[in-house]
């Protein structure tokens, strides 16, 4: 059986029913789902870890993994446990049950020979019963980190992750000594986390930036646009068609518009809604309907890509945006490899100009992908994200850009150049 194939078969055995998740509140921003630092008060800080000692015991000199013999790993919280029955490749996964008095849970393991890593991202294949921010550390042989990390979906069958950077300890990628999969609870939680197929994914020659913009505010027309315009940088707008024409939306004549010059129209279903709240039948409705509209106004070419509002997705959301589109957005962190998996490709919201510079940094520093989202800009002083800012960070981005730092990307582009049509093999 395929890769795909088995993706599929195990969504189709999970759609509906088996998943219970309350409804997103909040602001409508899609970044809202992951904090930088990803699960606030529960989410420890790891130099605190008490547990440096790095002694090997390992034989196996790979970094990767499929998790067919847990030997060389241990556990470092919560217990660790080989599960034939839920696995995404080969005979099992690794599984690890946290309990509530644990305080996190962890696997940890050693190489006895350095590994090069150099010039490559991590993809991980997980499942999760919780809503959880996992971590990969790397660790180099003087003991410099590196963490990566992606968002994890309580009760969505097994997907590949891309993880991006979330920490840059100066970790010597060429000489890996130790890696620890972990992930913090806090204690008082008890949760389970299937752990496969850990993978190497490239990165591309030049770093690569894409920016893109949700829920069709008019100010993608009237202020971003120029800003972009005047360097040739190509963008994304993912729309609510429901809300076209409306106050301080992007009129139809303004996305096509948009749309001659370059920019990319998409769909970010056709009202703004939680997903996983909504019954199959009626998100089946929101994610066709929303693509329909594109296809019927003359906006095909973006029809084939979806941003996820809020981030918000359960499997039946994954299953539909299979069905209906290419490529999926949600929210992650920066500085990915190529994206293992097309229905989650990572992005990261409305960041300050310093906090941009950070994210293009890493990206930078590690040959990445980054892909930038906002929303709304206003000249104004009271704006909740002002033009000024968003000014700063283009302004960055071709600072770098005319360097030869990195390149600005299409939406088209990244699918063609950075997503995997199939998810990686394993690492054997
Ligand atoms: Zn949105």
């Amino acid at each position: 059986m395929r890769r795909r194939d088995l993706l599929i078969a195990g969504l189709g055995s999970c759609v509906a029913g088996c998943l219970s998740r309350e409804s997103t509140s909040g602001p409508r921003n899609d970044s809202t789902g992951i904090e930088p630092d990803g699960n606030g008060p529960s989410d420890v800080d790891p130099d605190d870890d008490p547990a440096e000692d790095t002694a090997s015991d390992a034989v196996d000199p790979s970094p990767f993994e499929d998790f067919e013999d847990l030997s060389p790993w241990t556990s470092d919280g919560g217990t660790l446990t080989a599960d034939d029955a839920t696995y995404y490749s080969g005979t099992q996964a690794a599984r690890i049950d946290v309990r509530p008095r644990d305080r996190r849970g962890a696997i940890r393991r050693t190489f006895a020979e350095p590994v090069d890593l150099t010039g490559n991202g991590l993809s991980l294949a997980l499942r999760a019963t919780a809503d959880i921010y996992p971590r990969i550390q790397l660790f180099d042989t003087d003991g410099n980190r590196l963490d990566l990390r992606a968002p994890v979906r309580a009760g969505v069958p097994f997907q590949s992750y891309p993880f991006g950077i979330d920490h840059d300890g100066g970790c010597d990628r060429s000489a890996v000594s130790e890696l620890r999969i972990l992930t913090y609870t806090g204690g008082g939680e008890s949760l389970s986390l299937w752990c496969d197929h850990l993978a190497r994914t490239p990165r591309p020659d030049t770093p690569v930036v894409l920016f893109q913009f949700d829920d069709g505010s008019v100010t993608d027309y009237t202020q971003a646009a120029p800003i972009l315009e005047s360097h040739g940088y190509p963008a994304t707008t993912f729309v609510n068609p429901d809300a076209i024409g409306g106050r301080d939306a992007l009129d139809l004549e303004q996305l096509a518009e948009l749309q001659a010059g370059g920019w990319t129209v998409g769909s970010h279903a056709h009202s703004h809604d939680s997903l996983s709240s909504l019954e199959p039948a009626i998100q089946e409705a929101r994610i066709r309907e929303g693509k329909q509209w594109l296809i019927d106004h003359g906006f095909e070419a973006g029809a084939e890509y979806f941003a996820y509002p809020y981030s918000d997705y359960d499997a039946t959301t994954l299953e539909l945006v299979d069905e209906y589109h290419r490529l999926g957005f949600a929210a992650g962190w920066p500085a990915t490899g190529r994206v293992p998996n097309r229905l989650l490709a990572p992005r990261r919201g409305d960041p300050d100009p310093a906090e941009a510079r950070r994210l293009l940094d890493l990206t930078i520093r590690h040959d990445g992908v980054l892909t930038l989202l906002f929303h709304s800009m206003w000249d104004l002083a009271d704006a909740e994200y002002h033009v000024d800012d968003f000014e700063a960070i283009v302004d960055y981005v071709h600072e770098k850009e005319r360097k030869g730092d990195l390149e600005v990307c299409s939406v088209a582009e990244f699918e063609s150049r950075l997503v995997a049509a199939e998810s990686p093999a394993p690492y054997r």
